[in-house]
């Protein structure tokens, strides 16, 4: 039977484990964090879990729709329409439908139609090769137009990408348009449920899952196969998945060699930072604002319980203050008071009312490689799932594109990855 090591155990991680052991053959995962679910996984909040990131899925997310299903959690996946919006000037604007965009006052009626009509050409454009010789900067510049753009997408380029945010490839942009619905998929009672569900699952099919077991190396052993050294011991395995990122990849297997790290461990990432906030009351009636005026200390204000109602986390009103930073950011080492003290000035901002004795508590939480920079020629650095090594693979988030990360698409990925493998190994 072939022996399989899986490192991550986040989305990707966890259905390639699940599919390797609904085949029949031996399967470990490893994880570094006690629990499952990598970058959405949750935290128990009364009755549900809240993600630490804001998460929830598009009606185009047919590979996890596909997987809460055979899981049997299908019956606890609702579609509501949230508002979404974006902060400009002062005030909010709806920016989530042909309608708001037609009454979108801060830019003449022109304006807001050729807005219309180029997000409509996204929607429609099926293919995105096209798209792969421009920046995002430069399209829409063009095509929406010079006010729409620095009014509605610059902002959101510059809070999201900083400095490398005229080098973010439109082909990314279009996937961002052309395949997201407005209303939004949530697994009631919060993500974590798949991610527990996926290990019974791996278990039962005879599969294991470690937690809190960091891999430190790999190393092909001399016959053949893989050793993999985690911090509570060393595994023997014909084949290894990694679904970690890249450049981690590469540290922790020396004998993918300087070309190869040089070659693909240069896709660089930014890391995400989310304070969240709970409120005696709710903030706004809005779930998604995009902070579109750039002297916010977050680029995004993400009210999860005008989403999901409150009583599925004992009453509490839940707000997402988002940030991604490059990984060496200030903001990233400051303390969870610090950040406290930071941001909450800016909520009377947005709600005049607001006073900080609403806030009854607050977590803050901080992911490395939680977003890769898809800046011009990213296809070139993208490294395929085979490596050097036989019977080494790669699958990991940013080998998504064009594809914006999403539990979706490491799903998907890990279906075709384990569908493509053979069965057995032939002797080397
Ligand atoms: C702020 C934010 C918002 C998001 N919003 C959404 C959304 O609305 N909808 C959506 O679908 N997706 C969203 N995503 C993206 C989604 O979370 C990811 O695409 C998905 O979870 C990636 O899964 P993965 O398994 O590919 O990677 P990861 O979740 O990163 O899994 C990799 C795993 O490897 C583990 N690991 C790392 N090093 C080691 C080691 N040495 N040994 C063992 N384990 C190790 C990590 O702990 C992690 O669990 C969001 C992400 C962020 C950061």
């Amino acid at each position: 039977m072939t022996r399989n090591g899986v490192l991550g155990g986040g989305a990707l991680g966890l259905t390639a484990a699940l599919r390797l052991a609904q085949r029949g053959e031996d399967v470990v995962l490893f994880e570094r964090e006690p629990e499952p679910g990598g970058l959405a996984a949750g935290f128990h909040l009364g009755p549900s879990y809240l993600e630490k990131f804001y998460h929830h899925l598009f009606r185009s997310d047919t590979a996890a729709q596909g997987l809460i299903a055979e899981l049997g959690l299908g019956d606890k996946l609702v579609w509501p329409r949230p508002k979404t919006s974006v902060w400009l000037g002062g005030r909010a604007y709806q920016l989530d439908s042909p309608a708001s965009v037609l009454r979108f006052s801060p830019l003449p009626l022109l304006d807001r139609v050729r807005l219309g009509a180029a997000t409509a050409y996204l929607k429609a454009e099926p293919n995105y090769h096209r798209l792969e010789g421009m920046t995002a900067d430069q399209w829409l510049g063009r095509w929406m137009g010079k006010r729409a753009h620095e009014q509605v997408w610059k902002p959101q380029l510059i809070s999201k990408f900083g400095e490398r945010h005229e080098d973010i490839v439109m082909s990314w942009f279009w996937a961002r348009i052309h395949m997201r619905s407005t209303s939004l998929g949530y697994l009631r009672g919060g993500f974590q449920q798949l991610y527990n569900r996926l290990v019974e699952a791996i278990e039962e099919h005879g599969g294991t899952a470690q937690f809190s077991t960091a891999v430190k190396s790999v190393t092909r052993r001399p016959d053949a196969g893989f050793l993999v050294e985690t911090d509570s011991g060393a595994h023997e395995f014909d084949r290894v998945i990694s679904t970690l990122p890249t450049r981690l990849t590469t540290q922790l297997v020396p004998e993918l060699g300087d070309e190869y790290a040089r070659k693909y461990g240069s896709v660089e990432s930014l890391g995400a930072q989310c304070l969240i906030l709970a409120l005696d009351r709710p903030l706004t009636d809005i779930y998604w604002l995009s902070i579109n005026d750039l002297d916010f200390p977050f680029m995004a204000l993400v009210e999860h319980t005008n989403y999901m109602p409150p009583e599925d986390y004992a009453g509490r009103h839940l707000i997402y203050l988002g940030n991604y930073l490059p990984m060496d950011h200030p903001l990233f080492r400051k303390s969870e008071e610090e950040v406290l003290a930071e941001f909450l000035p800016a909520l009377a901002r947005i709600n005049p009312d607001f006073s900080p004795d609403w806030v009854t508590d607050h977590w803050l939480f901080r992911a490395p490689f939680a977003q890769p920079l898809v800046t011009m020629g990213y296809p070139d650095r993208l490294p395929p799932h085979d490596t050097p090594i036989p019977n080494l693979y790669l699958a990991n988030m940013s080998q998504v594109y064009p594809q914006d990360r999403g539990q979706n698409y490491s799903i998907a990925m890990a279906n075709r990855l384990v569908a493509s493998l053979p069965a057995t190994i032939p002797p080397s």
